[in-house]
């Protein structure tokens, strides 16, 4: 599905990100990646993701390195990418920060001026700020794409996310604004909100592993997920079959977005008898 597809990937920091599966995803069917890493740290990760990606059809993956917080890496990144391709087809945006002690406790209580600038920045204008930089290269393939990652508790509260809640509903804005304005360039612009899954980033939210538990009970398809999950759906939004789609939030979660309260269907059965 992704033959001859040029896809720069972010927010590869181990074998566990959601970026690592979207990598693997892409590489299985087809694409050439770019990874993009946020500092030295995540090298060897990297390297070994596309050692592993190359094997699927003998392509040669490439990595560089950008902290999405410059404006000047960025610019870099830009100039790197366009050394080794006329073109990007795809950019997948999965990339998000907050300050530890943010995302725990009462909102008002821990939520800082600088923390919350610092999650917005990161975790929302860094999409801007991609897109922006790789503009030029973008407009140069027959049908570009956009993905970011945002979560559910952009719209509903979910308790210790707090200002991370805030950050993605600001990012889903973006995706919808950056849509209207990269329309015109023939770019396409959508999100997938993934159901919880135990990340680095994800780690640091106090009680994750209740909120993996709960989402799981509470799905209409009562499974965990996984990054490769989130591969398969992030292979359609990078593939020709999703040209008719822009500004979208697609929930990659086995359903559980579109549950209210949680009643067993045993708990109710008298009921409706
Ligand atoms: P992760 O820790 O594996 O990935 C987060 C990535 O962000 C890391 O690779 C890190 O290097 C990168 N990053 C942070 N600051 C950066 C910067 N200044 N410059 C460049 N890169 C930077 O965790 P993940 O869960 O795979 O997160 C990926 C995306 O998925 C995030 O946007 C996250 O909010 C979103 N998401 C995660 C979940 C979940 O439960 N894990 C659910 C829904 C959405």
């Amino acid at each position: 599905m992704l033959h001859d597809k040029v896809i720069v990937i972010t927010g590869v920091a181990n074998q566990r990100s959601i970026a690592y599966g979207v990598a693997h995803a892409c590489a299985r069917h087809g694409a050439t990646l770019i990874v993009v890493i946020q500092s030295e740290r995540f090298k060897s990760r990297a390297e070994e993701l596309i050692l592993q990606c190359g094997k699927y059809h003998n392509k040669k993956h490439t990595i560089f390195i950008c902290d999405a917080a410059y404006d000047d890496q960025l610019q870099q990144l830009s100039l790197d990418i366009a050394s080794i391709t006329e073109r990007i087809d795809v950019f997948v945006h999965s990339i998000a920060f907050a300050n530890r002690d943010e995302i725990k406790g009462a909102f008002h209580d821990v939520t800082t001026r600088s923390g919350f600038l610092l999650a917005h920045d990161i975790s929302s204008y860094t999409l801007v700020a991609f897109s922006k930089f790789l503009l030029p290269l973008l407009k140069k393939s027959q049908s570009a794409s956009i993905i970011t990652m945002t979560y559910y508790g952009s719209e509903k509260v979910i308790p210790n996310y707090n200002v991370m809640g805030v950050a993605k509903a600001s990012l889903e804005a973006c995706v919808r604004y950056l849509a209207a304005s990269l329309g015109s360039d023939g770019v396409r612009v959508n999100a997938l909100s993934p159901g919880p899954i135990q990340t680095l980033a994800a780690s640091g939210i106090t009680g994750l592993s209740k909120m993996i538990q709960a989402t799981k009970e509470n799905s209409p398809l009562k499974k965990s997920l996984t990054i490769e999950d989130v591969g398969n759906v992030a292979v359609f939004l990078a593939s020709d079959l999703s040209q008719a789609i822009s500004g979208e939030i697609i929930h990659v979660d086995n359903g559980s977005h579109c549950m209210g309260i949680n009643i067993k269907n045993d708990d109710n059965r008298s009921d409706i008898s």
